[in-house]
Order: C-alpha cells, then sequence, then structure tokens
C-alpha cells in the first residue's frame, strides 16, 4: 500500500500515518520528523532547514525531495509500501513526487486529505505546545503555517481528486474514530488498486458522514 497525506498542521498526520504504517506493516515517512531530527544533530542539512522550520516556512523543494528520494528507496527495498507525511506540500513537489515516483515504480495509490477547521487546529497546537517543545508551535508561526497550507498545499487535493486517487477524511473527531475510518477506507481502495486503473476510479468523500459513522465499533 503507498498513501501519501495532506492535512494542515495539527491535523493528526503524525498520528495517523503511525496507524497506517502498522496497519499495512509500512514504513512512515514523515518530512517534518526527519528536518528536525536533522536539526537536532546538527548535521549540515539540519543547519541550512532550521531558520525555516522555525518560522514555519517551507525548505527549499529540492533538500526535502532529495532527502524523500532516499527514504523512498529505502521503502523499495523493503517492500515497495509506504505512507508519506509533510509531502507534497505544493503542486511543485507533488508533481515532482509523481516523477520521483514513476522512475521507481511506486507512485501513489492513496492520497489521504485530512479536514480540520483553523480554530481547532490552533487549539490542539497550542495544548501540544506545552507537553512537546517545538520551536514552531508558538501562536504567530502557527498562524502562518496555517496560512501556507492554505494558500499552497490545499490547492493540490483537486489534484489527486483528478487522478482518481483521493480519500478526504473530516480529522476533527476524536483519534481513534477518525483512525478507523482512514483504515476502512484505504482497505477499499486496497481491494481496487490491483483491479481497477487510477483514471476509472472515484474519489472517497468520507467529509459529510458526520459523527455517527465515527461512533460505529467494528
Ligand atoms: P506541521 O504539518 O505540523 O507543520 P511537519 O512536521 O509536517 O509539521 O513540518 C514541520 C516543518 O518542516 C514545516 O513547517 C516546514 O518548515 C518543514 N517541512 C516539512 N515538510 C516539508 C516539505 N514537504 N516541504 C517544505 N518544508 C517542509
Amino acid at each position: 500500500m503507498r498513501v501519501l497525506m495532506i492535512a494542515p498542521p495539527g491535523a493528526g498526520k503524525g498520528t495517523q500515518g503511525a496507524l497506517i504504517a502498522a496497519h499495512f506493516d509500512i514504513p512512515h515517512i514523515a518530512t517534518g520528523e526527519l528536518l528536525r531530527h536533522h536539526v537536532a544533530r546538527d548535521t549540515e542539512l539540519g543547519r541550512a532547514v532550521r531558520r525555516h522550520l522555525d518560522r514555519g516556512e517551507l525548505v527549499p523543494d529540492q533538500i526535502v525531495l532529495d532527502m524523500v528520494t532516499e527514504a523512498m528507496i529505502a521503502a523499495k527495498a523493503a517492500g515497495g509500501g509506504y505512507v508519506l507525511d509533510g509531502i507534497p506540500r505544493n503542486l511543485s513537489q507533488a508533481r515532482q513526487l509523481y516523477q520521483i515516483g514513476r522512475e521507481l515504480d511506486m507512485t501513489a495509490d492513496v492520497a489521504l486529505h485530512l479536514q480540520a477547521g483553523d480554530d481547532e487546529l490552533m487549539r490542539r497546537l497550542l495544548a501540544r505546545a506545552v507537553l512537546e517543545h517545538r520551536s514552531d508551535d508558538t501562536e504567530d508561526v502557527i498562524a502562518r503555517r496555517l496560512a501556507l497550507y492554505h494558500e499552497v498545499t490545499a490547492p493540490i487535493v483537486d489534484w489527486y481528486g483528478e487522478r482518481g486517487i483521493l480519500v478526504s477524511v473530516d480529522a476533527m473527531r476524536p483519534a481513534e474514530q477518525v483512525g478507523r475510518e482512514i483504515l476502512a477506507a484505504l482497505e477499499v481502495m486496497r481491494a481496487l488498486v490491483d483491479h481497477v486503473p487510477p483514471e476509472a476510479r472515484r474519489a472517497i468523500d468520507l467529509t459529510s458522514l458526520g459523527v455517527a459513522f465515527g461512533e460505529v465499533r467494528g
């Protein structure tokens, strides 16, 4: 299974990415985590990106794409599945990632879009800031990250809709409900992947199912 996630900061990419990785036994490739790891180790790459991270700005595309290409090559050796968390973040990254995927014969099967409103996201991130101490979890930097998401990341969602690989989920509910819904949708997509070409598939939109569906236990 090959999944990429598009979600605003605070929507739960990290949590749901880990769940998906465990469920399908595939590597979880989280660009923000990889970049923060470089910063923490004070590598050359870390020194090049620290200021971008601290301000909530995007790191130059090429740096992230090179880092992810390396991780995807390792994922290929480990069986070919992956869940990408944090990339693509703009249309240029989306296009280049698609090219890399084609070259490695491992383009995404599913683009998972987690939707949530800005007020809830700000609330979650400020709450998280008390527990973790990420340099970019201050109110003004969070506001910048949310603005960038709306400006350059959210517009790429339609591109995946046109490719027939989009799954949209309402991420405003508790993490376990969102997780159950994601795994159910991904299992449906998995069944289609081997039999139906992407252009003949339809996007799955679960955002209007509401709380009732999420409460069903299974
Ligand atoms: P969040 O989605 O909560 O902002 P991430 O951990 O995904 O958190 O990303 C943290 C930071 O890492 C971003 O604000 C940005 O500076 C950098 N980053 C992560 N992924 C990318 C990417 N694909 N392109 C550019 N910058 C990135």
